[in-house]
């Protein structure tokens, strides 16, 4: 990762997994000028089914979604898209909100369904084309 790209997290439950290669398929000319950060189920699928290569961080629910709350937390973290399952008790839904409350404690901004994320890139691609880098 380099310092000088925008970094998006995605990560998805096991149900959205779909949904997250349709949206970075629908959206790969802007995420491939991006750093991506990725939990392993959700970063290991993009990998396999597009030509995108997100740094994994371990898989949510063994404490990768704490390991993107840090990210988010030391403000490396441009834009999350979360596409959680709302209909399927996860077992770790703590981390779930834990991720979700430091979005909020650090404006970062999150979408955690896909036309929220379709909205949300609209605006990375308009921070990409101005070259806007987050804290510098
Ligand atoms: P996963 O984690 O990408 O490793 O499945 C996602 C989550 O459930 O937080």
């Amino acid at each position: 990762m380099t310092d000088a790209k925008l970094i998006i997290a995605l990560i998805a439950h096991d149900k959205k997994k779909q949904e997250m290669i349709q949206l970075v398929n629908k959206h790969i000319n802007i995420l491939q000028e991006c750093s991506l950060i990725a939990t392993a189920t959700t970063g290991n699928l993009i990998k396999k089914e597009t030509n995108l290569t997100p740094h994994c961080y371990l898989s949510g629910p063994l404490g990768g979604d704490q390991q993107i709350g840090a990210c988010i937390a030391s403000q490396e973290v441009t834009a999350v898209v979360f596409l959680r399952d709302p209909l399927t008790a996860q077992p770790h839904e703590p981390d779930v909100s834990a991720l979700l409350r430091i979005c909020d404690v650090h404006n970062v901004p999150l979408a955690t369904n896909l036309t929220s994320a379709d909205i949300l890139m609209e605006w990375v691609s308009k921070q990409v084309d101005f070259q806007i880098v987050k804290n510098q």
